[in-house]
């Protein structure tokens, strides 16, 4: 029989859950949307239906059942629970815990072990294992969408930080002068290279071409100069957050994904040119950006951690 765990990636849109096995496989999987519920037990409900239209296809492995569990940020690791900025209605939700009885009671309590890491850290797991890092042993892997995430894996282990929010690469702060972010900071990197404050930066500088990243990133590719300056802004500010990110954690390759990288070369061109502004102690003068390449890198990063669990 082969061995096997069930991952589950949780986001602020859609739930995904799946059955995978040790080689990365993705035997059956789940979806549902993500409840636009005040009630935190209706968002919930999503999360069991998935898993309880997968147990007829979990295999228990040493007699035993390990869960990986992805979700959007904060989340509070030793605790188990999550509060993600795009889901109001959990609050220090006991995700861990809930995930656990509705597996125990069909296993037994002791049975089951559930495994909690954030979003972006999850995805740094699954590029590492499967992906555009898998020949490496360190490395920080970076989401670039609506907002900036990521995670690093050093010495081939999660680094998770005491709470599991470590590389929280989006609100490390690349101006001291800048203006105040949601987080309560000032001038991190979230606000000049996500997706959204591109657009809003070109629309300021009177760019009429769309109002969403991917129309800015092709109008950018065709040439056009305003979403290109302001790609290029962003990208520094990205740069200087990455390059800061791997002077400190001592690692030479980042692993970039999310809605914004895809556009490809427009991004890391810019990207890969600001980092040599700032990455400039030896032993980071190397330091490589390469594109993700797993679409269901979360996911898969889930069930790496269920695989970990000891
Ligand atoms: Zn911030």
């Amino acid at each position: 029989m082969t061995d096997s765990v069930l991952a589950i990636d949780i986001g602020g849109t859609k739930i995904a859950a799946a059955v995978v096995d040790a080689d990365g496989t993705i035997r059956t999987d789940q979806l549902r949307p993500t409840a636009a519920s005040a009630d935190p037990d209706q968002v919930f409900a999503g999360v069991e239906s998935a898993v309880r239209a997968l147990i007829p296809r979990l295999e228990p492995s040493g007699g035993r059942i390990r869960v990986g569990i992805s979700s959007a940020g904060p989340i509070d690791g030793p605790a188990g629970t999550v509060s993600p900025v795009n889901i109001g209605a959990w609050r220090g939700f006991p995700i861990s815990t809930r995930v656990h009885d509705v597996l125990a009671e069909r296993y037994g309590a002791d049975a089951v072990t559930v495994g909690l890491a954030g979003d972006g850290h999850c995805f740094a797991l699954g590029e590492h294992w499967l992906g555009a890092g898998r020949d490496v042993a360190s490395m920080i892997g970076m989401v670039l969408s609506t907002g900036v995430g990521g995670g690093a894996v050093i010495a081939n282990k999660l680094f998770t930080g005491v709470t599991g929010n470590a590389v929280h690469l989006g609100h490390i702060s690349v101006n001291a002068w800048g203006p105040k972010c949601v987080c309560g900071g000032h001038g991190c990197t979230e606000m000049y290279a996500r997706g959204p404050a591109l657009v809003a930066a070109a629309q300021q500088q009177g760019w009429r071409g769309g109002d969403d990243a991917r129309a800015l990133t092709a109008a950018a590719r065709a040439g056009d100069e305003i979403p290109l300056r302001v790609i290029d802004h962003g990208m520094r500010a990205l740069a200087a957050g990455i390059a800061t990110t791997a002077t400190e954690l001592d690692v030479a390759v980042v692993v970039l994904g999310g809605g914004v990288s895809k556009a490809g070369e427009v991004i890391f061109e810019p990207l890969r040119r600001h980092l040599r502004d700032f990455a400039v102690l030896d032993y980071v003068a190397e330091l490589e950006v390469r594109p993700a390449i797993l679409e269901t890198a979360g996911l898969l990063g889930a069930a790496a951690l269920a695989f970990s669990q000891e």
